[in-house]
């Protein structure tokens, strides 16, 4: 499987880092060491001294498509969640600045956490889902699915008309504002709708 990241995808988001609005979706990639399921903790890593965290609704791949119609998109993910698309921030803006590759800062294991998937069906508008990062208890991000520059659907016919979706394939949809730097010790848990998928701590 593959993880297959938006960025850019909520306008305030954007702004805070000062990044332009995208014309098109803007993506990346995680190989597949970067999946942290079951609520295991996330170890902070080595090589930098400024993780973040981007709390993002995340979709699960349910059938095999290249060249999908945004019209039929829907057909290809029954589960959503939400993960934290962990990021090295001292080190992306390092790359960014060398006008290079953000894998080192995006990439490296465990630098994405999932939680529990729950079938899509559960929600009346997938274009209007309420998400939220709490840490140590307290509220740092708060999104809404209708925020996002580019939808879902949108998404998902964007990335197909150049790489094949595989079942089992990840896509992290984008952060809302509000990112930040996390601390060990850190208790991380994450909502949908209210109800909490995704519950860990950082070591
Ligand atoms: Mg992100």
């Amino acid at each position: 499987m593959k993880i297959i990241c938006i960025g850019r995808n909520y306008s305030e988001h954007a702004k805070e880092l000062n990044n332009p609005v995208p014309q098109k979706p803007v993506f990346f990639m995680k190989p597949d060491t970067a999946l942290v399921i079951n609520n295991n903790p996330f170890y902070y890593p080595e090589h930098s001294n400024d993780v973040h965290y981007e709390a993002e609704i995340v979709i699960k791949i349910c059938k095999k498509g290249k060249h999908i119609d945004e019209e039929f998109a829907h057909k290809y993910y029954e589960q959503i969640s939400i993960g934290i698309d962990f990021t090295a921030r001292d080190v992306q803006s390092e790359c960014k600045k060398k006008g290079l590759p953000w894998e080192i800062a995006k990439a490296f294991d465990q630098s994405a956490p999932v939680g529990t998937f729950i079938n899509k069906s559960r929600f009346n508008n997938l274009n209007r889902i309420n998400f939220s990062l709490s840490i140590n208890g307290e509220e740092r991000q708060n999104g809404n699915t209708s925020d996002m520059i580019f939808s879902i659907n949108h998404i998902i016919a964007y990335i197909s008309s150049f790489i094949t979706l595989k079942e089992g394939d990840l896509i992290f949809t984008g952060t809302p504002a509000g990112v930040g730097s996390i601390s060990i010790g850190d208790h991380f848990e994450a909502f949908v709708e209210g109800k909490k998928l995704l519950d860990f701590s950082i070591k």
